[in-house]
């Protein structure tokens, strides 16, 4: 095979969306499975809507997927600049090529020419397409539009006759005929290129050798085609991915929730769980398993197992994800992770105390197996601090009056007070002996422990939750909750 050479081209109008990031994982995927160079592109050419902090935002929140790239607008590379508002005089040499060799024109029509012959053509019940009447000008009427102020666009001379056929590695053969199409703008009249124009000269300069995005360029993709071949270039090969639908099977959208990457890591996503459920977002792995770590993508990825129907963006499956790969990850970094959730939530000062922090690790440790992602922690927080607890329900009133309890808090008064510090090990062990000495058995002495500390049934283990709330804030919840 040549040397796979494949490119993320994203345009930078708004962060980095979980489609774009699709596309990106899955090129990235290729490039180090074929041993070949990921291309990152930047398509600034919509000049109102492209920013540099859209830009910025696309670097940082790949960089967090743990995509990197071979040369891109910050890194450079052989064919460089990577941006395409830096490539300008490269476009116009082509556009120029095309028009001397008469595959493409200038055309002076005005909007208003344009839309009376839009609103022609559907009157007639014909699909509207560019009339052709620029196509033919002499050099006398193009000076005399030049001389009008007529700024003209360059239209491209699409063959009237024939069809495009597109091998796509996804969809299969994709048709398209010649007399549909109409020819279309290469270039506008600021002398801006369109997208269709600049994505051929760039992908073939840059020697791209698969070209692998979302379906819905795949419209577009004839029109690329007649490009290539107008200069008598090699094509890629091309591979549309599938649309991302939401649950309701309508295309993703910001009703179905969170819909950019940096928005799933506040939320308190791990990048690798991301990765792996956006892998799994059209691709399918031969075996049942579904938990690769990037290392095992790159191993396992095929288009060849990418489905031609649109993929299900199924929420419940992403948090599924990254309950595991909380519950495998290390308590340190899951700390560092929770330190800024907390603090936006007012439960830490920016900077923090060792005292603190270990207080932060005891509640991560807690909560660890429960969190499906990590910003969960603060429907646990009230477990944790406060020196109100409210009694969750009747049961919970009833667990507080049943007979032994003054026994079973005395116990445990007695015991905390002999310990010097309070961490799990410990408390555990002095759980325990309260069982085996008060000959209450489990239930009757955690259950009332836990409703007095916590007001609740359940929860995280009590050898967590004690430590964490200390002695003080104990005797407070006591008292606050036996004395109702
Ligand atoms: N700039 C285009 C986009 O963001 C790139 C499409 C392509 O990959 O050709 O949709």
């Amino acid at each position: 095979m040549e040397k796979v050479r494949v490119r993320f081209a994203p345009s930078p109008t708004g962060p980095l969306h979980i489609g774009g990031a699709r596309s990106a994982l899955f090129n990235y995927l290729i490039a180090r499975k074929y041993k070949g160079e990921m291309v990152l592109r930047i398509e600034d050419t919509d000049l109102e809507r492209s920013s540099k902090e859209s830009e910025e935002n696309i670097f940082s929140s790949l960089k967090w997927l743990g995509i990197d790239w071979d040369e891109g607008p910050d890194i450079g590379g052989k064919f460089a600049p990577y941006r395409q508002t830096e490539r300008l005089d490269i476009y116009t040499k082509y556009a120029q090529q095309l028009i001397e060799n008469g595959q493409a024109f200038y055309c002076f029509c005005s909007e208003e020419e344009l839309e009376k012959d839009r609103q022609e053509a559907m009157a007639k019940g014909e699909t509207p397409k560019y009339s052709g009447r620029c196509r033919n000008l002499t050099e006398e009427q193009r000076q005399k539009f030049l001389a009008e102020g007529r700024k003209p666009v360059v239209r491209f001379k699409v063959p009237e006759t024939g069809e495009v056929v597109i091998e796509d590695l996804v969809r299969g053969t994709v048709r398209f005929e010649n007399e549909g199409i109409g020819d279309f703008v290469i270039v506008k009249s600021d002398g801006i290129p369109t997208y269709n124009f600049a994505v051929v000269i760039d992908d073939h300069l840059m020697e791209i050798s698969h070209v692998v995005r979302a379906e819905e360029h795949l419209s577009n993709t004839p029109r690329q085609i007649l490009i290539y071949e107008a200069f008598g270039w090699e094509k890629p090969v091309f591979a549309h991915i599938s649309l991302i639908l939401g649950k309701d099977k309508t295309k993703m959208s910001k009703r179905h929730g969170a819909t950019s990457v940096v928005q799933y890591r506040e939320l308190g996503y791990l990048p690798e769980a991301v990765v792996n459920f956006l892998a799994l977002l059209g691709w399918s792995p031969q075996e049942e398993e579904e938990i690769f770590t990037m290392e095992e993508l790159i191993q396992k990825f095929s288009l060849d197992r990418v489905a031609k129907n649109p993929a299900v963006f199924d929420m419940e499956k992403l948090r599924w994800i990254n309950g595991y790969y909380i519950r495998h990850t290390s308590i340190e970094r899951l700390t560092e992770l929770a330190i800024p959730i907390l603090e936006k939530a007012g439960y830490l000062p920016s900077e923090l105390t060792e005292k603190e922090y270990e207080w932060v690790k005891l509640i991560v440790t807690a909560v660890q197996e429960k969190l499906h992602s990590l910003n969960e922690i603060l429907d646990y927080m009230p477990i944790f601090t406060g020196e109100k607890v409210e009694l969750e329900n009747e049961e919970a009133k009833a667990v507080l009056e049943e007979e032994q309890v003054p026994q079973v808090i005395e116990l445990l008064r007695t015991k905390l007070a002999e310990m010097h510090t309070l961490e799990p090990e410990g408390v555990k062990k002095a759980l325990k002996e309260i069982v085996k000495e008060s000959k209450l058995g489990g239930r009757k002495v955690y259950m009332p422990i836990r409703v007095a500390l916590t007001g609740q049934m359940h929860g995280p283990e009590l050898y967590y939750i004690i430590p964490v709330l200390g002695k003080e804030l104990i005797e407070k919840r006591l008292a606050n909750t036996l004395h109702k």
